[in-house]
């Protein structure tokens, strides 16, 4: 696998072109950035704890039938994908009243729901990824009805392998946020990254949390957590 010329870079990777014109390679960073870029800091090794545990979660969700654009681990830091056109929505899904939804109806966090909930943000860093629904989404022609069903369908069936998976190993899934791409087939797929950056998740047995929001609200022992989170899922999935 050839890597070529960097195609972007965001908060967090860096996107290589390679000599397969349907694949990408992805490189992890260290950089952390929040409230919309905001913040901005250094979490030591997280680019190789995420690169990884984000590999080991899309192995685990095409066990159970999800399709994503994982391909290869190439080394710590870089992974072969898929390439695909990002569809441009943030899609949420919460077990937990928790950050910008505690906030925004003023439910305490720590609130469990009876069933999860699913939202959509619009990616557009310039607008702060503003919260949208399907209407929207369809006015905007981000995406298909028949496409917006597909991806609710996926992001719930990963919501129950995701947190089954984590309880085993003494971790509640709290939310995480999910994209997805369409390949060069067509092909919507599970796309970006599953991990600390993305979920929140809490120790089941203290609540402490082992995630961004150690980096977010400036908890302390924002390595550590990452660190904690990958070895509980690599002892159970390797
Ligand atoms: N999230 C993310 N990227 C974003 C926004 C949110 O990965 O740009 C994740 C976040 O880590 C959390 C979930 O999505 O696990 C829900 O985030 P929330 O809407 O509560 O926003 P936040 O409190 O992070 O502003």
């Amino acid at each position: 696998m050839m890597m070529k010329e960097m195609l972007y870079e965001g908060k967090a990777k860096k996107v290589y072109a390679t000599d397969n014109d349907a694949q990408y390679i992805v490189q992890y960073k260290d950089d952390a950035t929040a409230f919309n870029g905001l913040k901005k800091g250094t979490i030591s090794g997280k680019g190789v704890i995420n690169n990884q545990m984000s590999n080991l979660m899309m192995r685990l969700l095409e066990e159970y039938g999800i399709p994503t654009h994982y391909v290869e681990e190439l080394s710590e830091r870089e992974t072969v994908v898929k390439k695909v056109n990002i569809i441009p929505l943030e899609v949420i899904i919460r077990n937990i009243a928790a950050g910008s939804f505690s906030k925004r109806y003023g439910v305490e966090e720590g609130t469990k729901f009876d069933s999860p909930t699913i939202e959509f943000s619009y990616k557009d860093d310039d607008l702060g990824d503003p919260l949208i629904n399907d209407y929207h989404a369809l006015a905007m022609k981000l995406a298909t009805a028949e496409d917006i069903a597909l991806i609710k369908d996926m992001a719930f069936k990963i919501n129950d392998v995701m947190k089954n998976f984590f309880k085993d190993i003494g971790i509640t899934l709290v939310d995480f946020k999910l994209e997805f791409g369409v390949t060069t087939d067509g092909v919507i797929v599970l796309a970006d990254e599953i991990s600390p950056d993305t979920c929140r998740f809490w120790d089941s047995e203290t609540g402490e949390k082992m995630d961004k929001d150690r980096f977010r609200r400036d908890l302390g022992n924002v390595e550590d957590a990452y660190q904690e989170v990958i070895r509980r899922v690599s002892e159970n999935r390797s």
